[in-house]
């Protein structure tokens, strides 16, 4: 998952309205973060590992100028953590400067970047997103927006992009609709970002969301929208909604926070269980426990407290403390707990062992049943369309019925929302949406050696 912010601002700061978009996107990648901004004339970038606070100083962001901007946040899920890899990407190519911030997953990117290299082209990261850049670079096609079309239309998989040339903006968006991408105004401004709470600190209003396949460009001659690709279903990522975009966004035209409330009303619904109070695994799950604890009408307690200053890399304890990694971020609230039957709400359950250690925590501080709701269903399947999961053996749902989970995490019960559960909640078109890791159908084929992949870890689950 990444974050991507795009801005047209003539007569702004856009370096610095740019950073403050990508720090309302920090929850969509905090491995690095990159700003590249255009004059007219030239362009350049600014990238740094580590969250964006970190990564630009007030000088940095002065040495940035221009009157468009991209940015990025990056969580790798194609390509390891470093620098290189850390975007926007910024080339020179025949077409001119351009640069890159993308969001999602290329799924035939290998096949693409084998027969590349093949033809002479020299890599100089491990990441999907640079095979764009080759395509383009390559391209004959007269125009640079005729040589970007040609290139977007080579692959296939999740994107959406935010893309600057010297003077030009421009956002491009697969067919399916994998990932969000939202188009906002501000006075003359144009903005596109991921998600719309980027609007909102900047100030900004929603305009609308980039359209599944829609390629817009944005220049002193105004906006130009095209649809060059063919038709394609639509798969929305329903987990934007269970899990990875912000409450305060609305995504595929839903506030993430009503789903998420619903999530948790239908999983009341669904799996109700006597119990004292609701406490939710914060922050996540949230929005769900607020839904459950309103549809059974019991008490909401915020049971377990988040630490959220915890760094990439914090010095670990010489000696072992008991459940020290789970106990870093999260602590129980004994005055909450002690006594009661305890409804923990959580949005996920992924290899077990977080979960397993939370139980244990709440139990530890003194509740006398734990019993665990999760607001989606099991997680059998990996993404390959940009979220980081892991591999189908180490997902605990896809080896494991949910009676042998629910004693694995050594809860008193476990429910998981159903999937026709979580199509209601989400709402609108049903079919629009992807929900591959609950199903283990995927919308887009894989090419080669991720289908191969795929067959084996079907094979062993036989
Ligand atoms: S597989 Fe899951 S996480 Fe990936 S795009 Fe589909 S719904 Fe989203």
């Amino acid at each position: 998952m990444c974050g991507v912010f795009g801005l047209y601002a003539p007569d702004r700061d856009v370096a610095r309205l740019t950073y403050f978009g990508l720090f309302a996107l920090q929850h969509r990648g905090q491995e690095s973060a990159g700003i590249a901004t255009g004059d007219g004339v030239k362009m350049q970038v600014s990238r740094a590992m580590g969250h964006v606070a970190d990564a630009f100083t007030p000088e940095t962001l002065t040495s940035l100028p221009g009157h468009l901007a991209i940015g990025h946040t990056r969580y790798s899920t194609a390509g390891e953590s470093r620098l290189e890899n850390a975007q926007p990407m910024l080339i020179d190519c025949a077409h001119g400067q351009i640069a890159v911030a993308h969001n999602g997953n290329i799924v035939n990117a290998r096949e693409l970047r084998d027969e590349l290299v093949r033809d002479g082209s020299i890599f100089q990261t491990s990441s999907d997103t640079e095979v764009v850049l080759h395509l383009y670079a390559k391209s004959k096609a007269p125009s640079v927006e005729e040589a970007l079309i040609e290139s977007v239309q080579q692959v296939s998989g999740a994107f959406s992009l935010a893309l600057l040339t010297k003077n030009r903006l421009i956002a491009a968006r697969d067919p399916h609709g994998f990932r969000p991408l939202a188009l906002g105004r501000l006075g003359d401004a144009w903005i596109v970002c991921s998600e719309t709470c980027a609007l909102d600190l900047i100030g900004a209003t929603y305009v609308r969301d980039i359209e599944p396949g829609e390629v817009l460009v944005i220049s002193e001659g105004g906006l130009r929208s095209s649809h060059p690709f063919p038709k394609s279903p639509l798969a929305h990522c329903v987990f934007e909604h269970v899990y990875f975009a912000r409450p305060d966004s609305y995504v595929f035209g839903r506030s993430v926070n009503e789903v998420r409330t619903a999530l948790g009303q239908h999983l009341a619904m669904e799996a109700p269980v006597e119990a004292d109070v609701v406490v939710p695994i914060p922050d996540s799950g949230v929005c769900a426990a607020i839904g459950y604890a309103e549809r059974a009408k019991l008490p909401l307690q915020m049971g377990l407290i988040r630490n959220h200053y915890i760094g990439r890399t914090f010095i670990q304890p010489q000696q072992s403390i008991r459940h020290f990694n789970v106990r870093v971020k999260l602590n129980p609230v004994r005055s909450i707990l002690e006594g009661k039957r305890v409804i923990l709400l959580d949005d996920s359950i992924v290899r077990g062992t977080t979960s397993r250690t939370i139980v244990k925590m709440v139990r530890a501080a003194g509740a006398r049943e734990v019993h665990l709701r999760i607001s989606c269903p099991p997680t059998v399947s990996p993404c390959f369309y940009g979220v980081d999961t892991p591999s189908r053996s180490e997902l605990i749902a896809a080896t494991h019925t949910a009676e042998e989970i629910r004693k694995y995490v050594e809860a008193d019960s476990l429910s998981y929302l159903s999937l026709n559960g979580l199509k209601s909640a989400v709402g609108g078109e049903q079919a629009s949406y992807c929900t591959s890791c609950y199903t283990g159908v995927y919308p887009v084929a894989f090419p080669r050696d991720e289908q191969a992949y795929l067959q084996l870890a079907l094979k062993a689950l036989d």
